[in-house]
């Protein structure tokens, strides 16, 4: 469900995010097209309009030259024809044909006849005779007002116009033809008084002059700039000017703006069109593509989940006997947590041992065996899990103690039942460890592990069923403790803590013939240590070789400096642990510092257990060096005679829980007089361990032991008071 809605969000994405990326990409594209198609109108019309105004200039220049030129040809004109006319009269007169409809006046100034004429007298030699004339002034304001009528009839170019005025702002000719005649002089635009500065521009510069200025825009708001070129003429002492025709550029620009807005638009369309099928397209691809990948990954991703839930499966359940695997039980516990719950271990002992003996194959279908009857022995509601490989945990609900007692019995008996496969027989051994919930704890993994440390702490022989209590918690503790000590003072070369005491061994005539060197260890917190306290965890966590080799290199330095002081200390004897024998390592180191002893003056004691291994070869090598080798604690274990025969030992050493019975107890009287006759046949010399009275001192001497090793003589003591005790006095 969850990875449904990741998938649809994802689908979601897939189709969402192209489009809107395109979206950006359009709008940015289309935006700077825009941009630029808007710029390139903009100079576009800047462009229009300078032409504009640098052509018009050029016209109107010519247009006002052309009106001047017009004006001054007609006064040009019309003088000459005056003069054309007098020169007729002069000749008339000179034929004598005066006109008959003159009136004559003679005079020498020019009389004025009316308002356009004017009458002049010429004096000739032979008389005076009278000339009617217009005057020049008169033929100027003939013209001047004429302008009108003559400026009509031209054409100023394609849309030009000329305007004319007087130097005191009357209209002599305009566009518009309500403004002649008026006075304009007072004509104002934008603040400025136009035709006054046209007009002084004008005089002031005989060539004429452009003039620009803004004026009166007919289209819009804002005023235009205007350009007039004017020029003074100053026969009629007019001003003549032509101005640039807006209305054509804004026509222009209309166009290019028309033009721009219609290109505009179709771009917007086609854009627009673009944009729609694009996405539409995009859209329904996405959508496909997306579909097929969402689809794809649906299918993946049940894939998926069905080997996760398979996988979870069998996470918890242990492939061989379908029991729930040891991680997982907490699980189960959780509803069970306020019952009476007993949590059982249930380990298989030396189950590595029946591995290697009779092969893995064998060893699965042992534990496959177990698993059955450990299941057909339960409830169904009962649970079951699988630990370590050989180890079952049970969990289940109880009423009464006794019902628990009869299940872990029932269970026991079950699985200690002799297995028979093809060519095995094999009766296995367990141990049951139980913790109680509520009683012993409130934790699943709390309860697992006090259950387990039930388990291994069992040491009774037959039934090994051990419920939890906190004395077992105690010594479990005080065991890593001193594991953890040991460990540290071996690792970290603290030999000093490791002492030796040595115990004398004594003959008959109360001579010393030796000393079995025994091991202390002084620890820092709590003092001496015996043997056996830390000796059995050395042993277990694998220490014991290292140990062994510190005794041995600490005695061989004894034994040499007594020699060289002069003393004998008769064979001075370390023990050798079983652990030790078979390690290969260790003989390697045992002969080495072996070289650095007389070992006249050395052996070692071995245990009855050490016989069961391999170990003849070693113990022949090690005899050969000259080493003695002392059998230890015999008749405690299950002595191999035969074996006995075969092996290199020089002496027996009688156990002390034979010697403690010693004279009372009938069967330890008799079980020593056997082992004395067993040593007797074997030709070993014998040694009474533990003889604490002289009742055992008489009886074992009596019996031809040849040595006592015991309290009666001297407990075991630290090597100066040996040299105190035996050799100084
Ligand atoms: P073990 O080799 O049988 O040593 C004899 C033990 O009996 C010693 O105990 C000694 O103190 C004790 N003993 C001797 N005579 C008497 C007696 O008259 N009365 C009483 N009550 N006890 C007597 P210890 O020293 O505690 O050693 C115990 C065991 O520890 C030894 O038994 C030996 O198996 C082991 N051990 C001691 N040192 C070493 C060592 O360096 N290496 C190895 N592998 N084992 C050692
Ligand atoms: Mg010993
Ligand atoms: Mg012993």
């Amino acid at each position: 469900m969850k990875n449904y809605k990741k998938l649809n969000a994802l689908k979601n994405i897939l189709i969402i995010y192209p489009i809107v990326i395109m979206l950006i990409g359009f709008l940015v594209t289309s935006t700077i097209v825009f941009i630029s198609f808007k710029t390139f109108f903009n100079q576009e019309k800047e462009d229009v309009k300078k032409e504009f105004f640098s052509n018009l200039k050029k016209v109107t220049k010519q247009r006002v030259l052309s009106a001047k030129y017009v004006l001054d040809n007609i006064y040009a004109l019309k003088l000459q024809d005056e003069k054309e006319k007098l020169k007729n009269f002069l000749e008339i007169i000179k034929e004598n044909k005066l006109p008959q409809n003159l009136e004559f006046k003679i005079s020498t100034i020019p009389l004025k006849v009316d308002s356009s004429k004017y009458l002049y007298v010429y004096k000739f030699e032979d008389g005076k005779y009278y000339y009617l004339l217009e005057n020049k002034k008169n033929i100027k304001e003939k013209i001047k007002n004429s302008i009108p009528i003559l400026f009509d009839s031209f054409r100023w170019g394609k849309k030009g116009y000329i305007f004319v005025h007087d130097t005191k702002g009357k209209c002599f000719y305009h566009l518009d033809k309500s403004k002649i005649g008026k006075n304009r002089w007072n004509l104002k635009r934008n603040g400025r008084y136009v035709l006054q500065e046209l007009t002084k521009e004008a005089i002031a510069n005989p060539n004429g002059v452009y003039y620009e200025y803004l004026a009166f825009n007919p289209n819009g708001k804002k005023p235009i700039k205007k350009i007039s070129f004017i020029v003074y003429d100053k026969d009629f002492n007019l001003t003549i000017g032509s101005g640039v025709y807006l209305n054509e550029l804004q026509k222009s620009l209309n166009k290019i703006e028309k033009q721009k807005k219609k290109l505009l638009n179709e771009l917007y369309t086609k854009l627009l069109t673009i944009i729609v099928a694009s996405i539409i397209i995009m859209g329904i691809t996405l959508y496909i593509v997306s579909s097929i990948i969402v689809k794809k990954f649906q299918g993946f991703s049940n894939q998926i989940a069905k080997l996760e839930i398979e996988k979870e499966k069998n996470r918890c359940i242990d492939s061989l006997t379908k029991f729930i695997k040891k991680d997982c039980m907490k699980e189960h516990f959780k509803k069970l947590k306020d019952e009476n719950v007993a949590i059982i271990d249930i380990d298989i002992n030396a189950f590595r041992e029946i591995n290697s003996l009779y092969g893995m194959e064998n060893g699965d279908k042992i534990i496959y065996i177990l698993a059955q009857r450990l299941r057909k022995s339960l409830k169904s509601v009962d649970i079951i899990g699988r630990g370590k490989i050989d180890e079952f945990i049970v969990m289940l609900k109880y009423n009464k103690k006794e019902d628990l007692d009869k299940i872990i019995k029932r269970i026991y008996n079950v699985l200690t039942k002799p297995i028979k496969l093809e060519k095995i027989s094999y009766t296995p051994s367990i141990r049951i460890g139980i913790a109680l919930n509520k009683k012993d704890s409130n934790s699943f993994l709390d309860l697992l592990n006090k259950a387990s440390t039930a388990a291994n702490s069992v040491k009774s022989e037959d039934i090994k069923i051990g419920f939890f209590d906190k004395s077992i918690e105690d010594k479990v503790k005080e065991y890593l403790q001193i594991k953890n000590d040991l460990t540290n003072a071996i690792e970290e070369n603290k030999l000093e803590q490791f002492e030796i005491y040595y115990q004398p061994q004594i003959d008959r005539k109360d001579k010393l013939v030796g000393m079995e060197a025994l091991i202390r260890w002084r620890h820092p917190k709590r003092g001496l240590i015996s043997p056996g306290v830390f000796l059995p965890i050395a042993i277990n966590e694998g220490l014991i070789k290292k140990i062994d080799m510190i005794v041995m290199q600490k005695v061989i330095a004894q034994v040499n400096e007594w020699l060289q002081k002069g003393y004998n200390p008769g064979i001075v004897s370390c023990n050798v642990s079983m652990k030790s024998l078979e390690s290969k390592n260790y003989i390697n180191k045992f002969k080495e510092q072996v070289k650095n002893v007389n070992t006249k003056y050395f052996g070692i004691e071995i245990t009855e257990e050490s016989l069961g291994k391999n170990i003849k070869k070693v113990l022949d090598e090690v005899k050969n060096l000259g080493v003695s080798i002392s059998l230890d604690d015999f008749g405690t274990g299950y002595s191999n005679l035969k074996k006995l025969k075969e092996f290199p030992i020089d002496k027996l050493k009688i156990d002390k829980s034979f010697i403690d019975g010693i004279p009372n107890d009938e069967s330890d009287v008799a079980l020593t007089k056997i082992i004395i006759e067993i040593g007797k046949i074997l030709n070993m010399k014998l040694i009474a361990e533990g003889v604490e009275n002289i009742q055992q001192k008489d009886f074992v001497f009596n019996n031809k032991v040849e040595f006592i090793q015991g309290y009666f003589y001297s407990p075991p003591l630290p090597a100066d008071e040996i040299e105190k005790k035996y050799f100084i006095n």
